[in-house]
């Protein structure tokens, strides 16, 4: 039976469609209304930036805000503002495609809501990548979006290209996953794909597809879990559970899944050890380019808040220094690609002088904090300005998420240390464990102060 389009199954997406916001659908938060831009492989062009920067001015009275999968989103858009705005983004190539069949805003609604495809923001120009995936994610995206059969896609339902770059978020599950095979082999297997998990955790691994045929067989495999897919389930671990896998890969051949069944040998994908992205060095300050003499830098603004000011100093520094290209990522940061090394001493400046983060050692680069008080009705408590107090203090070296309620908006995967609100003024502390959890909990009602205390590290004898 084929439960694709069932008036429950619908009612459920349309519902977390409409919970999610896009860059047709503005969500109304209390600060104002909230629009997400979903960058392609978290890129824009400093045109782009420009013109984000003046939309933002002109409609909105909050932030830009960096978001866990490398978009933008902008906070506190003015009552009666938001056509104005959505047709000032898609004017600047911010929107899902095709820009002709804008008045149709449903399906462009729709299409905008399935463009979550994930990419390292290091593709194509890691020295250290095996593949670039930058085409095939743009091959994706194209084929996604112009797919009907995909419409009813929850807006959470995201797909993952690791292409052996340094940095890439691959320990957070991804509904479908592509990874390269890592091993140096003569003629390597291609991409193993995964579901409902993440390269780095491989829970569900069946086999491998070639390059050519990776949009194919991701398509497929979207087709097959919409029609298998009953009410209340939006995502594939939901299917997978219910179904299971060889009846997913099997509906998934007759939309023209081309996947080698096999289980991943040792090494083939990357392991869960070693610094996590967001803790990594290597993201901020100048770092390796291939090519020439070129090096990219890595930045991360305040608790993942620009305003438009920073944004076009961005712009102008990309112009200037680099090819007009900013990359963003799912660490509350981005980058500055094809920069001479010659003016990376000029790029760090701007970049400071804009008030973002180059240096791995601020307290800041270690800080996650949800919308908070100012926009969120959920939260608990002031999340932005007690993680500005927490800067202050002696931390340890470990990520700090402060999170207004369980939801857990700002951290994709738990953080090192959480702390979870319980109401204006006092957090529960956790500490990360091997599950997908907040982890152990260190203390329950504590203030700040009392739980900087308890994840202070012992002072050295
Ligand atoms: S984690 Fe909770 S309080 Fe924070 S932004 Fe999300 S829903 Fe709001």
């Amino acid at each position: 039976m084929q439960n694709h389009g069932s008036p429950r199954r619908n009612r459920s997406v349309q519902a977390a469609q409409a919970a999610c916001p896009g860059l047709i659908n503005l969500v109304q938060a209390v600060d104002g209304g909230l629009c997400r831009i979903r960058l392609a492989g978290g890129r824009m062009t400093a045109v782009q930036a420009r013109a984000l920067a003046a939309a933002a001015r002109e409609h909105a009275e909050g932030p830009l805000e960096i978001t866990n999968r490398a978009n933008l989103q902008l906070r506190g858009i003015r009552a009666e503002a938001g056509p104005g705005l959505i047709q000032a983004l898609i004017d600047a190539g911010l929107g899902p495609l095709p820009a002709s069949d804008r008045v149709d805003t449903v399906a462009l609604s729709r299409r905008d809501a399935r463009r979550n495809v994930m990419i390292s923001p290091l593709a194509g120009i890691d020295p250290q990548m095996r593949i670039d995936t930058s085409a095939l994610a743009a091959d994706l995206l194209q084929a996604m979006q112009q797919d009907a059969a995909l419409d009813g896609l929850s807006p959470k339902f995201a797909v993952l290209l690791d292409g052996g770059e340094r940095l890439v978020d691959r320990r957070h599950p991804h509904d479908i996953w592509l990874c390269i095979d890592q091993r140096d082999l003569p003629q390597p297997p291609g991409l193993w794909l995964g579901l409902a998990s993440a390269p780095a955790v491989p829970v569900h691994c069946p086999g491998y597809t070639a390059p050519q045929d990776a949009v194919t067989t991701v398509l497929a495999l979207m087709r097959a879990f919409m029609e298998l897919a009953t009410a209340g389930q939006l995502r594939m671990r939901d299917v997978l559970a219910d179904q299971g896998l060889q009846v997913l890969l099997s509906r998934a051949r007759r939309h023209g899944a081309r996947l080698k069944l096999a289980t991943p040998p040792a090494g083939a994908l990357p392991c869960a050890t070693g610094v996590e992205p967001p803790l990594d060095p290597a993201r901020l300050g100048q770092q390796p380019q291939a090519g020439g003499d070129l090096c990219l830098i890595g930045f991360q603004a305040p608790l993942a808040r620009l305003d438009a000011d920073m944004l076009e100093g961005l712009a102008e520094l990309s112009s200037q220094l680099g090819r007009g290209e900013l990359r963003f990522t799912p660490w509350q940061g981005g980058l500055l690609p094809h920069i001479r090394a010659v003016n990376a001493p000029a790029a760090l400046t701007g970049l400071r002088q804009l008030g973002l983060i180059t240096d791995a050692a601020d307290p800041l680069a270690r800080l996650l904090a949800c919308a908070g008080r100012r926009g969120c009705a959920r939260t608990q408590a002031d999340t932005k300005a007690d993680a500005l107090r927490l800067a202050r203090a002696e931390l340890p070296p470990t990520g700090i998420h402060l999170s207004g309620c369980p939801r857990s908006c700002a951290a994709a995967s738990p953080a090192g240390h959480t702390l979870l609100a319980v109401d204006g003024n006092h957090y529960d502390l956790y500490r990360r464990g091997s599950g997908r959890d907040f982890g152990e909990c260190l203390g329950r009602h504590l203030t700040l102060e009392m739980a900087t205390g308890i994840m202070r590290p012992p002072a050295a004898e």
